[in-house]
Parts: C-alpha cells; structure tokens; sequence
C-alpha cells in the first residue's frame, strides 16, 4: 500500500478515536445533569405548592371572617331577642339565628376541610424536601466524580490528537486538506475499505477498472459514487 493512503488511514483511525470518546463525555454528564435537571423540577414543585398553600390560608382567613362576623351577628340577635315585644318579631329573630348558626357551622367546616389540605401539602414539601436533599448528596458526590472522569478520557483524547499531529506534520498537506474536506461531511467514513468491490461507504458497486486503480494503490482514488477515499483492506 503506497505511504500516503497508509498513512491517512492511521489519521482516519485516530479521528475514529477520538470522537468515539466523545460519547463517554456526555454518559458520565448525562447522569450528572440528570440530577441537576431533576432537583430542578423538585424546586419548581415546592414553590408551587408554597403557592398553593398561600392561597388555602386566604380562603381560611376568610371563612375566620366569616366567622368572626357571625359571631356579632349572633350576639345582636341575642341582645334583640332578650328585648323581643310581639311573637312575630321572635320568629323573625329565630330565622336569622338559625341563618346565622348555619354560616357559622359551614365555615367551621370548610376551615377543618381546609386545614387538611394545607396538612396534605405541607407534608408534601416535606417528602420532597427529603428528595431534594437526596439529588444534593447525589449532585455533590457525581461531581467530583464526573469532573475527574471527564479529565482523564480528555486527557487520552489529547494524546490521540498529539499523535495525529505527529502523523500530520510529515504528511502531505494537500492529501490532509482533502482528507479534512471529505470529513467534513462523510464524518468518520471518510476513508473506507473496498469489500466485495463496492465501496465501504455508499455500498454501490465500484468498476472494474476503477477497481483495477485501487487494487494498485498508487494514488489516492475516491470512489466515483460518493467521493470517499477508497483502499483495499490488507489481509
Ligand atoms: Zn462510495
């Protein structure tokens, strides 16, 4: 195999590498962020149901209103009843104690009602309190960890990418100005074997006399279907 394709097959194979590394950067983020995007959520609850809970204690305070109103009501009515004159005057007043005492008894209610609630929603916050402080030992620990690991797979990329350079000062630097042109958009099968006479790129079927080119290896030949840097695989 001629020097040039040998030695861009060697470049193919270190971009191979280091970009396979690339995934191993975003898995050990991926969990990292998790966490973080998790507790995020678990914020945005809580407030949520601060809020909710904001709105309960109106509604309680109104109905204690609606109590402490009553409450006079019923004690004017009182006061009028000790100085009741007619019988129809009594039962005037009775009417507007019973409406009085009903308010009273429905209000009492609803603020029993809604003392549950806030009880359901406070302990709510709690649980997800617990959650977040469990997402904040995990965050913490992942950290320290993911920041390490992220180090030292960039540190082997680096060692990959020196090693490329290595390769790339003593090459041709119009082949590498192709090769960096192909990359650009067939990625990581920039440079593919030849299998069965097709290309390992677009997998259609190379001429013979192409073929015959290739099988030479004195130039670099691309394949005449998509344009990859075509070699045969050495057995
Ligand atoms: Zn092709």
């Amino acid at each position: 195999m001629n020097k040039d394709l040998h030695q861009l097959i060697q470049i193919s194979n270190l971009d191979k590498e280091i970009d396979a590394l690339e995934p191993q950067i975003e898995l050990k983020r991926g969990e990292l962020d998790k966490a973080i995007r998790s507790k995020e959520s678990k914020n945005r609850e809580l407030l949520a149901l601060e809020e909710e809970k904001e709105g309960i204690k109106l509604q309680i305070s109104r109905n204690n209103q609606v109590l402490q109103d009553m409450g006079a009501k019923l004690e004017s009515v009182y006061k009028k009843i000790s100085e009741v004159r007619s019988e129809r005057e009594l039962k005037a007043l009775n009417v507007e104690e019973e409406i009085a005492k009903e308010q009273i008894a429905q209000a009492n209610q609803e603020i029993q009602r809604l003392e549950g609630e806030l009880d359901h929603k406070f302990g709510m916050q709690k649980s997800i309190q617990t959650a977040i402080a469990q997402l904040d030992e995990t965050i913490k620990s992942l950290e320290g960890k993911v920041n390490e690991d992220i180090e030292e797979i960039k540190a082997q990329q680096h060692e990959i990418f020196d090693e490329k350079q290595k390769l790339i000062v003593v090459m041709d630097q119009k082949l590498i100005g192709f090769y960096e042109k192909v990359r650009k958009w067939a990625k990581n099968s920039s440079v593919v074997p030849v299998r069965k006479q097709a290309c390992g790129g677009c997998f259609i079927r190379i001429n013979d006399r192409v073929y015959a080119e290739i099988i030479q290896s004195n130039d670099i030949i691309t394949c005449p279907h998509c344009g990859r840097i075509l070699y045969i695989e050495e057995s």
